[in-house]
């Protein structure tokens, strides 16, 4: 996994801040001023992770996303974005976004996201159409596909690709629901970890032969679920 960061950011202060701050963890950084800048850095490849900021000039962050998947591109992406809305956060997952960070955020949190994002293994790891096997059935990591036990394929609602997207990427390791709530839900008013509980409920039906003894989507009593 290469250690290049491509960051994508209009206001030279963060940019400036953002990129020293990386650097100094070991990261090599190229920067992008702008959208149309961004994507073409962003398609030269030899990049492990791009931090890409929503409000830029010429084409705002969620259209340089995309823009990059639609032509096939899996960096991993972290949005920044200045705006801590629900609606924001679907729109970023729909646009094949991977995770957010708030403006103004703490730079531990940053370095902490951008380390997690790059171990996780399964980013680089997975096949090039982004298919991944699950029960019966399978999803698309790229295009948010999927089909279950009963050969139905469909796009996944943002919440049901959220949850299980986190729980692949756990590679097997127990995912909290407070974990799954922090991640899929965000900043959303009142959702519970029944909420969660729901959601997984209907995607054993999707995938598990008999969705009451699942094999895959497993409870871990008290905690949270894992895929097996
Ligand atoms: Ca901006």
């Amino acid at each position: 996994m290469s250690n290049r960061i491509l960051v994508v950011e209009d206001e030279p202060r963060i940019a400036r801040l953002v990129c020293d701050n990386l650097e100094a963890e070991g990261y090599r950084t190229i920067h992008a001023a702008d959208g149309p800048t961004g994507l073409r850095e962003a398609r030269t490849g030899g990049i492990g992770l791009i931090l890409l900021d929503v409000m830029l000039p010429e084409m705002d962050g969620f259209e340089v996303c995309k823009a990059l998947r639609k032509e096939g591109v899996r960096t991993p992406v972290l949005f920044l974005t200045a705006r801590d809305l629900p609606h924001d956060r679907v729109e970023g997952l729909m646009a094949g976004g991977d995770d957010y960070l708030v403006k103004p955020f703490h730079l531990d949190e940053l370095l902490a996201r951008v380390h997690a994002m790059l171990r996780r293994a399964g980013w680089a790891d997975a096949p090039a159409e982004g298919r991944i096997g699950i029960g019966g059935g399978w999803v698309d990591l790229l295009t948010h596909d999927a089909q279950g036990v009963d050969g139905v394929k469909e796009t996944l609602p943002v919440k049901e690709f959220g949850i299980l997207k986190l729980l692949i990427e756990a590679r097997g390791a127990i995912v909290s629901r407070n974990d799954i709530l922090d991640h899929v839900w965000g900043g959303e008013a009142d959702p519970t970890p029944r909420t969660v509980d729901n959601f997984v409920v209907r995607l054993r039906r999707r995938f598990e032969v008999d969705p009451s003894e699942p094999r895959h989507l497993v409870t871990v009593r008290g905690i949270g679920y894992r895929l097996k």
